[in-house]
């Protein structure tokens, strides 16, 4: 493992950008400061690029742990586009062991099924044993076309299922019975609403924003889930944009389906190529897929900064060539040239990645 030393790049922190050296030394970050010369086993040069903690990607479905039609090898679509923490949305198979053997570092929203309108927690309860402390949240398909949802009384008790085991709730809303704003009522502070910019109806345009209003005060968390193109409408998150609605967190919500057929190399990257495309300025872009994430996870204190002391989960990105192409369900278009390609992914003080 040794030590390594990221030369001249401008530094994410998680909250701020400046420009600074880093080292590491084995798996923790030793020192961040100007022109640092110490010797290190591996130099990076980091000129015009950016240094960013390691991302984090709170809305993903991990082969073995999701659903079996889901699930994608995590690694192949975490280390290449620097992220090195997930959460897998959805939980239904595997165990602790399994979790533990991965080297992205992860957590679980564990499914809970709705049956006759109601909620139904039998597998939930089962599925939490097996994941341990892993198990961090409940994942609900808020949506007709997917579970046997007719109004809110579902969403009701697995809130209060919920608050009952100290977890957090995460609310799949698209193709959902009733108004996004309902949903929000129906949830607590940092609970998760994910495909927040779906089309078709119950969108977060409804009564100018109201969802996003409400969701703001009562702190609900709301999560961009892209799916590519297939959650998301563009235009819907345009305008949420310019109503000054930005997601709390950037997320890709890949499965084996998007990996490989949605606009090109479908990862976290090109979700931030999405957000810097409709106009969402770099603080706020890397906000949403280092510290935001980090905390709605609880997970403030280990993930998503770059501080002295701090594990060394570290990703290095270019912007420049790399091609994107997405057209939505409604038939709007996003084509680019440039974005954000990661060239470096450290975890724990080890280089796991390198383009
Ligand atoms: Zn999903």
């Amino acid at each position: 493992m040794g030590k390594i030393l990221i030369k001249n790049g401008k530094v994410w922190d998680g909250e701020r950008f400046y420009f600074a050296d880093i080292l590491t030394d084995n798996e923790k970050i030793s020192k961040i400061a100007d022109d640092i010369d110490e010797y290190a086993d591996f130099v990076y040069d980091a000129t015009d690029k950016i240094v960013s903690p390691g991302l984090v990607d709170i809305h993903v479905h991990m082969k073995g742990i999701a659903l079996e039609e889901f699930g994608i090898e995590p690694h192949m679509s975490s280390f290449p586009f620097g992220v090195t923490a997930v959460n897998d949305a959805g939980s239904s198979l595997g165990n602790r062991l399994l979790l533990d053997s991965f080297s992205v570092k992860n957590t679980v929203f564990v499914c809970v099924g709705i049956r006759n309108n109601h909620a139904d927690f039998t597998a939930t309860e089962e599925l939490c044993r097996k994941y341990g402390d892993k198990a961090i949240g409940i994942k609900v398909y808020f949506d007709t076309t997917i579970t046997d949802c007719s109004d809110i009384t579902p969403l009701r008790e697995i809130s209060n299922y919920a608050k009952k085991h100290k977890l957090k709730v995460m609310v799949h809303c698209s193709n959902s019975p009733t108004s996004m704003v309902e949903i929000v009522e129906a949830l607590s502070t940092g609970d998760i609403l994910t495909h927040i910019y779906h089309g078709g109806k119950n969108s977060c345009t409804e009564n100018n924003f109201e969802a996003f209003m409400l969701a703001r005060e009562k702190g609900v968390m709301l999560d961009a889930g892209f799916a590519g193109y297939v959650h998301t409408d563009f235009l819907n998150f345009q305008n949420s944009i310019n109503a000054g609605f930005l997601p709390d967190t950037i997320s890709t919500d890949v499965t084996r389906y998007s990996a490989y057929k949605r606009g090109g190399r479908y990862g976290l990257t090109m979700c931030m190529n999405i957000a810097k495309h409709l106009g969402v300025d770099v603080e706020d872009i890397f906000r949403s897929v280092t510290s935001n994430p980090a905390k709605a996870l609880g997970k403030e204190n280990e993930w998503g900064h770059l501080k002295v002391g701090r594990c060394a989960d570290i990703a290095v990105f270019d912007y420049k060539d790399e091609a994107f192409e997405l057209t939505d369900n409604a038939g709007h278009q996003i084509i680019g040239n440039k974005g954000y390609r990661c060239v470096l992914t450290v975890v724990d003080g080890e280089i796991i990645y390198k383009d």
